[in-house]
């Protein structure tokens, strides 16, 4: 079964789909069907990937459809984004190592980048869609194991779920995630956590496949992070990370770690919003909170289409209805030039705005 939103490929209404509905960079309404799928309404729309790589994959998909029917998705990035934007993309979901290699492989024969994928909670999808396929992390990836003071968990797994497993057993570590969406694999790839404290703290080790090394293991001691960051080594720039241990630590009181977490998800429903957002735009400057600045520029509720800044926290956009990843860099160009122009202060963004090839861009 196809999540929603995503379409695969094999269960188009009307069949299977020829190689040429993929190709020529068009998505023809009736040809792919999208529109049947929830929410989607591809049809009519310019498929961002060239000719040739849609050939290519309609070929392999083709070739593994007995073995593996779901090896290619087409799906809408706006239903795989907490804002709800984002057009089309191929997407790839490897279940295990095996698949996992296999699919990087042969991307890399090609030479076609790809992008990592978790929730796309941090992730500003492009309106029109990427031309590089996605990875996303299924089956034997969100697997997670708690043994003692590890928890040996992988790189799909549900952020909520692991925090969740391990404070209820009474173990202190992961409350620094308490409230943050996302997965695993895209925590430790941003060092996510609260003011204070970044997840790679508590990371006793790392399992990624790399392209070019193929599958290695980092220890603690090897990881070198900062606030919101984690600055791996130049070769390692297009690992997927797969797995970690997390070193977890028996608290005195064992109901304490939960009461910890439960008091900063109360927190964060009084000073977030619930809208679809990506969570904070820019990263707090040194000695600064980005959010107070931008609410003493008086941002809070300005609006740009369907995008607003957040009346309740001025570091959030809101997708209020219909908004789009141009409206939003648009907001956030505004929101950087009131807050450059009062403070002298420059914001850089915490959320990855990405170009139609995948890369992390600047917004404007
Ligand atoms: C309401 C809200 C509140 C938030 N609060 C916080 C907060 O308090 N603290 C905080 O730090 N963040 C916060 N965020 C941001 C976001 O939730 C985190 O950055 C989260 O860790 C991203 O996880 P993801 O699975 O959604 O990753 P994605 O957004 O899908 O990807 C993020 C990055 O990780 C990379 N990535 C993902 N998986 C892998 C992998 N397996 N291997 C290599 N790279 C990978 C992607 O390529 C991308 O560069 C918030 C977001 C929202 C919507």
């Amino acid at each position: 079964m196809s999540g929603p939103g995503e379409l695969v490929v094999g269960e188009a209404p009307g069949g299977e789909l020829a190689s040429d509905k993929l190709a020529g960079g068009k998505l023809a309404g009736g040809e792919l069907a999208v529109g049947e799928t929830p929410g989607g309404e591809l049809a009519g729309g310019e498929a961002p990937w060239p000719a040739e790589v849609a050939r290519l994959f309609d070929e392999r998909r083709r070739e593994l459809a007995r073995s593996r029917p779901r090896w290619l998705n087409v799906v809408r990035l706006a239903r795989r984004s907490t804002m709800g934007v984002g057009g089309p993309a191929l997407a790839l979901a490897p279940r295990g190592l095996e698949e996992l290699a296999e699919m990087m492989d042969w991307l890399g024969e090609r030479g076609w980048p790809w992008l990592v994928q978790g929730r796309g909670s941090n992730l500003l999808f492009p309106d029109g869609g990427l031309s590089a396929p996605t990875l996303r992390l299924e089956g034997d990836f969100a697997r997670l194991e708690l043994q003692g003071d590890r928890l040996t968990v992988g790189a799909g797994a549900d952020l909520a779920e692991a925090t969740r497993r391990s404070v209820e057993a009474g173990w202190s570590g992961l409350e620094c995630l308490a409230g943050v969406p996302g997965t695993v694999g895209g925590a430790l790839a941003g060092n996510a956590g609260d003011e204070a404290r970044g997840v790679l703290e508590v990371v006793d080790s790392v399992e990624l496949v790399s392209p070019e090394l193929g599958r290695l293991t980092l220890s603690a001691r090897e990881l070198d992070y900062d606030y919101r960051v984690w600055r791996r080594p130049r070769e390692l720039d297009r690992a997927v990370v797969t797995k970690a241990v997390i070193g977890l630590t028996k608290a005195a009181d064992p109901q304490a770690p939960a009461r910890d977490v439960q008091a900063r998800l109360a927190a964060r429903r009084a000073k977030q919003p619930a809208g679809p957002s990506l969570g904070s735009v820019f990263k707090n400057p040194p000695g600064f909170s980005a959010g107070r600045l931008l609410d003493q520029c008086g941002l809070k509720g300005r609006r740009v289409g369907g995008m607003t800044v957040s009346a309740i926290h001025a570091n959030f956009i809101v997708n209020a209805g219909g908004g789009t990843s141009a409206e939003a860099r648009e907001l956030m160009a505004i929101m950087a030039e009131a807050v450059g122009e009062r403070f002298g202060v420059s914001l850089a963004p915490e959320i990855k705005v990405l170009d139609p090839e995948g890369r992390t861009r600047g917004w404007s």
